[in-house]
């Protein structure tokens, strides 16, 4: 490259201090609560993330999706080298990775689910960036249930490569026929034939399975119908994907976006012969593998999605000072209720951030399973924190924000499926609501017994119970208003 235009690039390179001087980096936005927990060499990576994902994925993002093209052919066998070019570049930065947690894994990056909690709200702001760090979904959640329950056989021919970004996966439990987020009424079949299992039956909703290099479905199925326990009754097996008996049968859209080339898949299975050595953990296993996926998972998603509000926000008062766009006179912002809505994002998200923090620290501290609650309340907050924001953002765009010309209708169509996807908003509200009413009696008597001892204090200071508002008076006196 000549001198001249190695120095045009240069110039051109997008940096972020130079549109705000006085902009705090990642590592000085840390939540003051969450600051104690954060060591210093993750401090260091979220600065480099930060930059990686505003000044090379974001750019990337719709430069990818011209790549990929616009027939359903090339949008699902694409694999454009501008994805392995950033995927080269994030692990030169040291970014790869940082999803499995320290404490539970030795194959990982070397971080806490909270440290890599504040990274993935940086990812979340672009298309490309999780894949580009080895951390997208459901390849996250499918490398832990390989790390945490595979054998070493399947560690070797499944999580080497995926945790070397050679190949990816996807999760199939959801089902066309069934109400799935009751994971009891799976219905795809496994029957024993001699050292195979025999799997019949449908799945949908199989994120990732569009993805040319998707090479293996971690896949529920019914094993034992008959068990007396409902939740003994399920198993896990690796399927390859290139197993006879196994097809892709079409892609899904999600409110007209076809997600590609990740996509979301509806699979058919067919006398798919599997090798029992693939079962993960046993026969009778699969709630237990299933509960311990879903847990990380379910935070992952919520710390990506505070990125995407905060992104969201960003183009909402990116467009309150567009000095194009002044409606009546004004700029955007010069109008009370913009400034109203703008506060209120920037109080859901701090909101939201502080609850997936206290999440992700309760996972460090215990594990998932001591961090139901605090898992849920963010399961449930940060999507409607999210659409909250980007329905603000969308209303100041006017027609613009529903269109193809910002990122804001594509991430409102995303952000909606997070009410849904690994469990819908009322499955977690109702454990919520159960967890909460358990101490529903002690209540009642804890506030009965305040009452007597109220009472009790009435009488030994000499005084009666009186309701200043009691207007009984006014027929004795006979006073009128
Ligand atoms: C974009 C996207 C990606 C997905 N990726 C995957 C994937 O990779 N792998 C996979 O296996 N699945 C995936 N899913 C599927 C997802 O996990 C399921 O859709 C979800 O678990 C709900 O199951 P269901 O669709 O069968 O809804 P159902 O179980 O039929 O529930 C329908 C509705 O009933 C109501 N409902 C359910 N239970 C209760 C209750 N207890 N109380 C009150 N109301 C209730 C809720 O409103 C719920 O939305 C994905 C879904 C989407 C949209």
């Amino acid at each position: 490259m000549s001198r001249s235009n190695a120095k045009e690039q240069a110039s051109q390179k997008l940096m972020l201090g130079d549109f705000d001087p006085k902009a705090l980096p990642a590592s000085q936005k840390i939540p003051v609560i969450a600051r104690p927990f954060v060591s210093e060499k993750a401090k260091q990576a979220l600065d480099v993330i930060e930059r990686f994902v505003e000044e090379d994925c974001i750019p990337a993002d719709p430069v990818f999706g011209a790549l990929i093209g616009n027939t359903p052919q090339s949008r699902f066998t694409s694999h454009p080298q501008l994805l392995e070019d950033l995927k080269d570049k994030a692990r030169k930065l040291g970014i790869w990775n940082m999803f499995l947690p320290k404490a539970h894994f030795k194959e990982g990056a070397g971080f806490s689910n909270l440290e890599y909690g504040l990274m993935a709200e940086y990812l979340g702001k672009s298309f490309l960036a999780s894949e580009a760090c080895n951390c997208s979904a459901p390849d996250t959640g499918n490398m832990e249930v390989l790390a945490k329950y595979g054998t070493e056989a399947q560690k070797r021919k499944w999580l080497d490569p995926l945790l070397d970004g050679k190949i990816r996966s996807a999760f199939l439990m959801t089902e066309p026929n069934i109400a799935s987020s009751d994971a009891t009424n799976i219905g795809l079949t496994m029957k024993k034939d001699g050292d195979h299992w025999v799997l019949n039956g449908f799945k949908w909703w199989s994120s990732g399975a569009g993805d040319p290099r998707c090479s293996i479905y971690i896949t529920m199925g019914k094993s034992d119908p008959g068990h007396k326990d409902p939740y003994r009754q399920q198993s896990v097996i690796l399927v390859d994907a290139k197993t006879p008996g196994v097809s892709v049968k079409r892609m899904l859209s999600v409110f007209g976006y076809d997600d590609a080339p990740h996509g979301h898949g509806q699979v058919v299975f067919q006398n798919c012969r599997v090798h029992e050595s693939n079962m993960v953990l046993g026969p009778g296993r699969g709630f237990e593998i299933i509960q311990g996926r879903l847990g990380p998972g379910r935070i992952h998603h919520a710390m990506r999605s505070v990125g995407a509000a905060e992104k969201a926000l960003e183009y909402f008062i990116a467009r309150c000072s567009d000095p194009g766009k002044k409606p009546f006179g004004k700029f955007l912002h010069e109008h009370g209720v913009m400034l109203d809505r703008i506060a209120q994002s920037r109080i859901d998200i701090d909101a939201a951030r502080l609850i997936v923090c206290n999440a992700a620290i309760k996972i460090d501290e215990t594990n998932a399973k001591g961090a139901l609650k605090e898992i849920a309340e963010a399961k449930v907050l940060v999507p409607k924190t999210l659409l909250e924001t980007l329905d603000r953002a969308i209303q100041a765009y006017g027609a613009a924000g529903v269109c193809q010309d910002t990122p804001l209708a594509n991430m409102w169509a995303h952000g909606r499926t997070m009410r849904i996807v690994d469990g819908p908003d009322e499955v977690h509200l109702q454990q919520l609501g159960k967890a909460e009413t358990k101490r529903g009696n002690a209540a009642f008597q804890k506030i009965n017994a305040q009452k007597k001892r109220t009472a009790q204090l009435y009488k030994q200071f000499g005084v009666t119970q009186t309701d200043i508002l009691d207007m009984s008076f006014k027929n004795v006196s006979g006073a009128k208003l």
